[in-house]
């Protein structure tokens, strides 16, 4: 996947503002931030969209690890006042980076419904 941006931002390839690293799972904040806290929690292997990850899930539980440290991460830095998690998903959700992400977004009270 040498065309895909965030596989070379999980290979330290194009330069990003990380905020968590394990081997397996990257975080990095939004290049166009939509919440004064606005980050990206990614698989370090490509997978494009969610369902990818979770077929192709095992025992490392990939999802559930990229939802723990995304969930993790908005707590850390959305406090008592909480934060919302989003994975787009195909055209109609609204994906447009081909590589699963979690959008962990807080630090201001989020509109509902979204658009
Ligand atoms: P989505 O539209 O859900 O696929 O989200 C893609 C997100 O990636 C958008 O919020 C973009 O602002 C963000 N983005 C795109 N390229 C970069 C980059 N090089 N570094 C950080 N964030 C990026
Ligand atoms: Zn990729």
């Amino acid at each position: 996947m040498a065309e895909c941006i965030f596989c070379k931002i999980a290979r330290n390839e194009v330069p990003a503002k990380e905020v968590y690293r394990s081997d397996r799972i990257v975080a990095i904040e939004d290049l166009n931030p939509q919440a004064p806290v606005h980050l990206l929690v990614m698989p370090v292997e490509h997978r494009e969209t969610l369902w990818e990850a979770i077929r192709s899930d095992g025992e490392d539980k990939l999802v559930a690890g990229l939802f723990e440290t995304a969930a993790r991460l908005g707590t850390e830095r959305g406090g008592a006042q909480g934060f919302r998690l989003v994975v787009n998903t195909g055209p109609d959700g609204g994906q447009t980076v081909g590589h699963v992400h979690v959008h962990v977004l807080a630090g201001r009270a989020m509109a509902w419904p979204p658009g």
